[in-house]
C-alpha cells in the first residue's frame, strides 16, 4: 500500500512495561503490519517491555526499526542493540524532538506516564497548528476508552474544546490504526 500523504516513518509510543498478554499479542501483530506497508518504525529505543516486543517484531519481519534513547536510560531501559539505527541523545527533550523530526505520523499503543506524555505533546501540537502529523491511539483490550471518558468529562466541563476532543482518535486493530494514518 502507498501512503498518499507521504507517511514513511511511523513513530509508535508504547509502554516500557510488559503489559497484558493481549497487549503483547497485538503489538506482535503491529510489527509485520508496519513491514508489510513498507513503513519504518521510530520508537524510544528500549529493549524492555512492549517497546522491545514491537522492535523485535519489526526486525523479525525483516523491517526497519530506529530507536532514540537518552544516555541516562541506556542501562535502565536496556537499549536495543540490534536496531537498524540507535541514536543515543543527551536528554528526554532531545529524544522527543528527534522522534518528532523522524516521524511522519504517530501511533499510540497502551502505556504509562511516558507514553501518555509523549502522545499528548503531539496532540497539543496538532491542536495548536504546530504540525499536521496524524496521531492515532491503538486501542487494545479496552485500554483507551477510560481516557476518552475523562476527555468527555473535560469537554462537558468546558475545559476541552470540541475540536480538541475530536483529535483523540482510536483504532482497534493494527491495520485499522495504520489505515487511519493514511486517510487523515
Ligand atoms: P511508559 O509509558 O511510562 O512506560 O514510558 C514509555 C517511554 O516513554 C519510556 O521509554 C520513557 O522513558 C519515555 N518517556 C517518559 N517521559 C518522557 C519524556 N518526557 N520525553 C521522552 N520520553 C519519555
Amino acid at each position: 500500500m502507498r501512503y498518499g500523504r507521504g507517511v514513511r516513518n511511523v513513530c509508535v509510543f508504547l509502554s516500557s512495561s510488559p503489559g497484558r498478554p493481549s497487549d503483547v499479542a497485538a503489538v506482535v501483530g503491529l510489527g509485520p503490519e508496519l513491514v508489510r506497508r513498507d513503513l519504518t518504525l521510530i520508537y524510544g529505543g528500549a529493549h524492555r517491555g512492549l517497546m522491545g516486543v514491537l522492535a523485535d517484531a519489526v526486525l523479525d519481519a525483516g523491517g526497519r526499526a530506529i530507536g532514540v534513547i537518552p544516555q541516562a536510560l541506556v542501562e535502565r531501559e536496556v537499549a536495543h542493540r540490534a536496531l537498524t539505527e540507535l541514536h543515543v541523545v543527551d536528554t528526554m527533550h532531545q529524544r522527543k524532538a528527534m522522534m518528532f523530526e523522524l516521524a511522519d505520523a504517530f501511533v499510540v499503543a497502551p502505556g504509562g506516564l511516558g507514553t501518555i506524555e509523549e502522545a499528548f505533546e503531539q496532540l497539543t501540537g496538532l491542536y495548536l497548528g504546530y504540525h499536521r502529523k496524524p496521531v492515532v491511539f491503538f486501542d487494545i483490550d479496552g485500554f483507551w476508552p477510560r481516557l476518552e471518558a475523562f476527555l468527555d468529562h473535560a469537554l462537558a466541563t468546558g475545559m476541552l474544546r470540541p475540536e480538541a476532543r475530536a483529535l483523540f482518535r482510536t483504532a482497534s486493530s493494527a491495520s485499522a490504526a495504520l489505515d487511519a494514518l493514511d486517510v487523515w
